[in-house]
């Protein structure tokens, strides 16, 4: 006979994740595409399904390697009260100033973004089609994770405020139950960013800043719905997973007033716009030659290494919500 197992949503690596979804990293990327000028559409929408598919990669590789961690939050908490300004903006500055083990502990994601800026453009030169579209999609990761309040906070899953799972709420459980039907992502046209260091930090200030928010509004919320219409039950393949509650989750949206939507919206156009960069910084090769190209056997390798990976390693994983 057929039983039902239920286990909770914090156990579905995929429904909650450590940043957004992964249904919302892919939208990001996808709709990021759409944002571009002719001359590079040419080759990002013939790659359309790639640039969706590995906009995960980035939270695929956090099981294998160490070093992947920091990369994709900052706990800014962690440097005094905002504006944090015991915290350099440049990373020369701020690893002479706060040590790069600190650096690292809390996490890197400002730099790691300059970085991948700056290899996507090299990319860019050397008209490299493999690398432009892996940094292309996993640059896409990165620049959403920093526009998602929690990733800028020290309590990213609500573990020091009794409301664990926020975390997946808020990037996962409420795009997924919205984005499709209810929000608008006509975003207007991508540019070029004169100053990509500054644009991100002024990104990730704003994620700070609303993170305050994210937790009081759900904290007032819990206390005022009651508690048995809190969370439901949902079939998942063929899994019976325990959730946030879909009326509860329309609530807590409406009183973040468009924030989630605002913040996946502003994660698309900054995709797009980091993208362009890179390309201006190159020199704006011309893409359409590229566009004809296809991936070789090793570089094909490459990506089923990681998936397999991903496969085994996450079936050991415990729970990842405590992570950011
Ligand atoms: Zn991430």
């Amino acid at each position: 006979m057929f039983r039902w197992i239920i286990i909770p949503a914090c156990l579905l690596i995929p429904l909650t994740g450590w940043s957004w979804g992964f249904y919302a990293h892919k939208k990001i990327n996808r709709i990021a595409v759409f944002l571009l000028p002719p001359e590079m559409l040419v080759l990002y929408k013939k790659h359309l399904v790639f640039i969706e598919e590995h906009a995960v990669d980035p939270d695929k590789r956090r099981y294998l390697v160490k070093e992947e961690g920091p990369r994709h939050y900052i706990d800014l908490d962690q440097y005094g009260p905002a504006p944090y300004l015991s915290l350099p903006r440049s990373w020369k500055q701020a690893v002479a100033a706060c040590g790069e083990d600190n650096l690292n502990k809390y996490g890197i994601v400002p730099w790691w973004i300059e970085i991948m800026l700056y290899r996507l453009t090299t990319a860019f030169m050397k008209q490299d089609l493999f690398s432009i579209l892996k940094l292309s999609a996993e640059l896409g990761h990165y620049i959403s994770d920093a526009h998602v309040p929690l990733h800028a906070c020290s309590n990213h899953n609500g573990q020091k405020t009794g409301q664990r799972g926020i975390h997946g709420f808020w990037e996962s459980r409420i795009p997924e139950l919205l984005a499709e039907s209810d929000w608008d992502f006509m975003v207007g046209k991508a540019n070029w960013i004169a100053d990509p260091l500054s644009f991100i930090w002024e990104r990730i200030l704003q994620s700070a800043a609303a993170a305050d928010t994210v937790l009081r509004t759900e904290k007032w919320l819990a206390q005022k719905f009651p508690i048995e219409q809190q969370h439901s039950f949902e079939e998942r393949n063929g899994i019976l997973v325990k959730q946030y509650a879909r009326s509860y989750a329309l609530a807590y949206n409406r009183l973040l007033r468009g924030m989630i939507e605002r913040r996946m919206q502003e994660s698309m156009k900054a995709v797009a716009s980091f993208w362009i960069t890179a390309w201006v910084q190159a020199g704006q090769p011309s893409l359409a030659l590229l566009a004809e190209k296809q991936f070789t056997t090793a570089e094909k390798a490459a990506f089923d290494l990681l998936q397999q990976g991903w496969n085994k390693d996450r079936l050991a994983y415990i729970c990842p919500d405590d992570a950011p």
